[in-house]
């Protein structure tokens, strides 16, 4: 339900890609008060950009489009720092750490997931998922040589080539549990291939590692696994994000904060978008789905109730090492099947097609031919 009280604001929770985004669609709809709320004092920049930041030779001040005041002059929004501790939706309010409360017309999360860090106690140890966790450990790069990343995933990879392209001279080395880099979402060839490429360009790839310790020995950090005993002089936890669901217990939830098509939670006038949502099914923590959803909310929230067309857009891994494209799968039950050496599909157990795996040329020869062979699925399981 979304609920029209003009003298209550627009609230939205969490000043990153989406909460902006969903501000400019909103803006070109509506006048209404909008309040946007961070915990910390934000600047607006583009998160996909952290990845080519070394071999970019960027500052972190080159990747600030704009500060936050700025953003809210231009949208005519007001903004807030101050962590959220939870909401009250019979009462529509919103109260802070700091006991500030708010109470709101229609509330928007989107407050995004948090780095899994374990280790953050620890000195030399730094988590990776924004803008602020680059500059506290880019700032410490030019005076190491050792550095490792803990995680296989997306962001560990991206970053490891990264780092070896930088021109910095580090030694790097990724350290998994995993059996394969970026396990469950690309086939073991195409792991395969990434790690060859990586390896050949120096860096040291340790699969299979059960972290037994990590500590410090002085200002560096010692990792122990069965097979290694190794001192770095920085580590990087790349290991995912996780969404924060204690903002409000009553929330449906799985991976992310569930809703329908209409990005509505099962509480009435609170609905969510970005790496927070999970539509139905589908979690899918990334900038093409989030920029659907921005524009669907944003014409329901201005009075038109408007599903989110989401597509099956092409992730698109960089690791110019080894490029790779990456579609879902977006069934969890699934298995690949090789097309050729760069190219795979996955299916699931009626013999859709759910995913794609794409490397090397097919990885840009290849995406829109495969993109059209998955909308089919799209449409019959999620209907849009
Ligand atoms: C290095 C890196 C590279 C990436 N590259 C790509 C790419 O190439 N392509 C792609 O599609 N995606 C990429 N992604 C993912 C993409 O950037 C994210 O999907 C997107 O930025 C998420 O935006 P968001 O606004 O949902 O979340 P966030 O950016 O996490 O913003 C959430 C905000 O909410 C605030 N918040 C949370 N809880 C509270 C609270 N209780 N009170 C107040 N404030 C709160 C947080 O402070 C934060 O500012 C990448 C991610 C990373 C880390």
């Amino acid at each position: 339900m979304i609920r029209d009280d003009l003298e209550n604001p627009i609230v939205v929770i969490g000043a990153g890609m989406a909460g902006l985004n969903f501000i400019r669609d909103f803006r070109k709809l509506s006048n209404k008060e909008i309040i946007l709320i961070d915990q910390s004092e934000k600047k607006v920049y583009s998160k996909p950009q952290l990845s080519n930041f070394f071999k970019n030779k960027k500052t972190i001040n080159e990747l600030v489009q704009l500060d936050i005041e700025d953003f809210c002059l231009q949208n005519n929004c007001k903004f807030i720092v101050g962590r959220v501790d939870h909401i009250i939706p019979e009462k529509k309010l919103i109260l802070f750490q700091n006991k500030q409360e708010i109470i709101y017309e229609n509330l928007i999360l989107a407050t995004g997931g948090s780095a899994i860090n374990p280790f953050n106690n620890l000195k030399n140890v730094y988590s990776y998922n924004s803008l602020d966790d680059l500059s506290k450990f880019s700032k410490q790069l030019s005076n190491k040589k050792k550095v490792c990343i803990l995680g296989s995933g997306i962001v560990a990879v991206e970053l490891a080539n990264d780092l070896i392209m930088s021109g910095l001279n580090l030694d790097v080395s990724i350290l998994t549990r995993s059996k394969n880099l970026l396990e469950y979402r690309i086939p073991e060839e195409a792991a395969l291939s990434l790690q060859e490429s990586l390896i050949q360009n120096n860096v040291i790839v340790h699969l299979n590692a059960d972290l037994k310790n990590i500590s410090n020995a002085q200002d560096q950090v010692l990792i122990q696994t069965d097979a290694i005993n190794e001192l770095y002089d920085l580590v990087i936890v790349a290991y995912g994000i996780k969404v924060d669901f204690s903002i409000c217990a009553e929330l449906s939830k799985e991976k992310g904060i569930r809703t329908n098509l209409y990005l509505q939670t099962n509480l009435d006038c609170i609905f969510a978008i970005g790496d927070c949502v999970q539509i139905e099914k589908l979690y899918m923590p990334f900038i093409a789905p989030m920029l659907s959803q921005s524009k669907a909310l944003a014409m329901t929230i201005a009075g038109t109730p408007t599903k989110v067309h989401l597509m099956p857009n092409p992730l698109n891994i960089k690791t110019p090492l080894c490029p790779i494209s990456v579609f879902g799968p977006y069934d969890q039950n699934f298995y690949w099947e090789k097309l050729s050496d760069v190219s795979w599909v996955s299916k699931n157990k009626n013999g859709d097609l759910v995913g794609a795996c794409l490397i090397q040329e097919a990885a840009r020869d290849l995406r829109i031919e495969m993109q059209e062979k998955l909308i089919p699925f799209f449409i019959k399981e999620i209907g849009t």
